[in-house]
């Protein structure tokens, strides 16, 4: 995520468009491209060193398969639902943990609250939350399973929630006399492939704190027939009005979270030159036309593509909702509550670090934060987002949640320290190669959860870059192979 909080540089930073058509409330979806194949899983993290894959890493095929079902109350601001998962863990479990996002200490206090009213599975015998730091009923929710569950062995379980939204804000749930919307709105199945389950606790900070694998995720959405639904995957034709109501349904084989957002939004295609269908949502009186919108996003797209590699899903959906300044990352789907083109292009950075290339945003939120502040510098005119002489602040960039003592704190050491460290890592080893060498990371660790030994083995052929970035603290020497 981010905060608008360069606001000043907003009118320099306005990016030239390109001749894109767009579409003014088209109805139909662009042709989606390929979903990737689900064949092998993501390369393992100990690939030799100084090896670039031959392409992009695949999601493991037996990544989880989630459904969401999705109902906003007449009052738009109570969801009620049902999720089903099927999980398949690489490791014995006797739990499944979900996290509850909204009960966390950034977002309760302005009435977002989830709790499970059941669970459901051949397998479970009970559910029970625990505090995890998070307000009441608790930030985590736990299904006891009556066996266990072993390695490759696959169970299915269903949860219904109630979710409500809380006062609007910049946060990633929220309902307003205009929109409502919600992004891990629903319990949010917490694994880590390979480590296990991710039960790290809430913090204070302005940011996220999850972890979760890449889920094969479909979606579907009543409410109030005259809202737009715009969300997380390639979006279906609404149903036709039935009492009063219409359902709205996704698909996006790889999401690791969702969002959405509800209103009487007017609509903007386009689809990039390499073929992403761009949809975008402004409301009633919003200064910035969807098609201006829609264009900015496909230029945003394609100047990262040019130095990270292809945009990671068929679509991007962008929701423009009031000005609470900033912007909120999810899977496909950007929550943009900031007009400004610098906070869109950090937003579409997030879909390679973060998106593509998981994370542990408890344990090393730098892997996508940095990433995307540099991501968005590296585009072509805005190297002045980045604050270089950030480069020069005391305090690691590499810690987690829990080290950093306020936002300042933590957006100057991870966002500007971090994006002008990874800048300066760039000249030393010169563009070209430094470029090279992340989109090796990339394409090595896509669709897994990446750790910063997998960015140091990608950059160990770099020793200039190497050097900088361990000076900056951003890499430890543990996570460079010699
Ligand atoms: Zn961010």
């Amino acid at each position: 995520m981010t905060r608008a909080r360069r606001a000043g540089l907003a009118a320099a930073a306005a990016l030239l468009l390109s001749g894109c058509t767009s579409f003014a409330g088209s109805v139909s979806p662009p042709a989606p491209r390929a979903a990737p194949p689900a064949t092998t899983t993501a390369t393992p993290s100990d690939a030799p060193v100084g090896t670039c894959p031959a392409e992009r890493a695949r999601p493991d095929p037996h990544r989880p398969k989630v459904h969401l079902d999705f109902r906003l109350g007449d009052d738009r601001r109570t969801v009620t639902g049902t999720e089903k998962v099927v999980f398949t863990p690489d490791e014995r479990v006797d739990e499944l943990v979900f996290r509850l996002v909204p009960n966390g200490p950034e977002s309760a206090p302005n009435g977002n609250h989830l709790v499970v009213d059941a669970v459901r599975g051949k397998d479970v015998s009970s559910g029970g939350y625990e505090a995890a730091g998070a307000a009441d009923p608790g930030g985590l929710y736990v299904v006891s399973l009556r066996d266990g569950l072993a390695a490759g062995k696959s169970t299915e379980v269903a949860l219904d929630f109630t979710l409500t939204l809380g006062t609007g804000g910049f946060d990633r749930f929220g309902a307003d006399d205009q929109v409502s919307w919600w992004a891990s709105g629903a319990p949010l199945l917490a694994w880590e492939p390979g480590t296990g389950w991710a039960e790290d606790p809430f913090v204070a900070l302005n940011g996220e704190t999850a972890t979760s694998p890449v889920m094969d995720t479909s979606v579907s959405v009543s409410a109030p027939e005259n809202l737009t639904v715009l969300m997380t995957g390639a979006r279906a034709e609404p149903s036709a009005p039935q009492d009063g109501r219409r359902t709205w349904t996704s698909t996006e084989k790889v999401a690791r979270d969702v969002g959405v957002a509800a209103g009487p939004f007017t609509t903007a295609q386009t689809t990039t030159p390499d073929g992403v269908g761009v949809t975008v949502g402004v409301l009633p009186g919003s200064r910035l036309p969807a098609e201006q919108l829609a264009e900015e996003t496909s230029t945003a797209i394609a100047g990262i593509e040019a130095h990270v590699g292809a945009f990671p899903y068929r679509t991007l959906t962008v929701a423009l909702l009031p000005d609470y300044g900033g912007g909120i990352e999810y899977p496909s789907m950007i929550l943009e509550a900031s007009p400004i083109p610098e906070v869109l292009v950090h937003e579409v950075a997030h879909m390679w670090f973060y998106g593509m290339v998981g994370n542990s945003q408890f344990r090393d939120p730098w892997l996508d934060e940095a990433m995307a502040s540099w991501a968005e510098a590296v585009v072509d005119g805005n190297e002045g987002l980045v604050d270089r002489q950030a480069l020069s602040l005391d305090g690691p960039v590499d810690g987690s949640m829990a080290d950093y003592q306020n936002d300042h704190s933590y957006f100057r050491l991870v966002y500007d320290k971090g994006g002008a460290a990874l800048l300066a890592a760039r000249d030393a080893a010169g563009p070209d190669a430094f470029d090279a060498a992340i989109r090796c990371y990339v394409d090595a660790n896509a669709w897994s959860i990446a750790t910063p030994d997998d960015l140091g083995r990608a950059l160990a052929d770099l020793p200039a870059a190497v050097t900088v970035l361990m000076q900056a603290q951003v890499l430890d020497k543990k996570d460079v192979p010699r």
